[in-house]
């Protein structure tokens, strides 16, 4: 159930000086050890804001393969299951101090990503959204549970810069075509063809590197993969 998560009422009043400490901007850090009020911002201002959302994250893999090819780019797992949630961050901890320096750019929140994306996000804000090996749903009256939906969809446009990318890999034929027939019709996407998704350096990770991948693979499953551009209004 998520009748107990938190969320920001809006984008400027997400606190992801927690998430990330180490891209804190300093000036907002020697105003606070100055002890001087801030008056306009009320939480430390950020050098850089979140880029890459990785949607039903599970256990992190994609993060922690991700984390040091784009140390610069903060990324963010969002995961609705309290134990794996708390599973990535202490993992998250535990990296962070057995590394110094690296991984400071990946954090996890719990959160529906099916609620409140914009609460967390600006217009734009994102360049790369996965959603890796969601959840089946397989009977007809569970595929409102789907992650991509038309409603969505105009939400992850929203959050989504035009020119970024959506992600999507199904070890399920059928929620691959789902996927693909929803984000087909939608005006705001545009299927990226297959010879030049097989260019983009994320995409060895994104079919190999997350828990579910991983499963699949030792199954000698099949992978299903679809990647579509968010394009500007006509
Ligand atoms: N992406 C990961 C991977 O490839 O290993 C996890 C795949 S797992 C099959 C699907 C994950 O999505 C689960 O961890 C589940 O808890 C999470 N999930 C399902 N619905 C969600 C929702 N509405 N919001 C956030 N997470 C969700």
């Amino acid at each position: 159930s998520d009748h107990h998560l938190d969320y920001p009422k809006s984008p400027t009043e997400m606190d992801w000086s927690t998430h990330y400490p180490a891209f804190v901007s300093e000036e907002s850090s020697s105003e606070l050890s100055l002890n001087v009020p801030i008056k306009q911002v009320d939480r430390p201002l950020m050098k850089k804001k979140v880029e890459f959302a990785d949607l039903g994250c599970g256990y992190g893999g994609l993060l922690f393969s991700l984390s040091p090819l784009y140390p610069e780019t903060l990324m963010l797992g969002m995961e609705i299951r309290v134990k794996v949630e708390e599973y990535v961050r202490e993992k998250i901890i535990a990296l962070r101090l057995q590394h110094p320096g690296q991984y400071q750019n990946i954090s996890i929140i719990r959160m529906n990503v099916m609620k409140f994306l914009p609460n967390f996000f600006e217009k734009g804000q994102l360049s790369k959204m996965f959603f890796l090996f969601p959840d089946p749903h397989f009977k007809a009256r569970k595929h409102k549970a789907r992650v991509i939906t038309n409603q969505l969809l105009a939400e992850y446009a929203y959050v989504l810069r035009v020119g970024g990318i959506i992600y999507t890999i199904s070890d399920v034929k059928d929620l691959h075509e789902w996927m693909v027939k929803h984000l087909d019709e939608h005006p705001l996407f545009e299927r990226i063809p297959d010879e030049e998704v097989e260019k983009d350096p994320v995409i060895p990770f994104v079919r190999t590197d997350t828990e579910e991948g991983k499963k699949v693979e030792r199954n000698k499953g099949e992978k299903f993969l679809a990647c579509y551009r968010r394009i500007m209004n006509q």
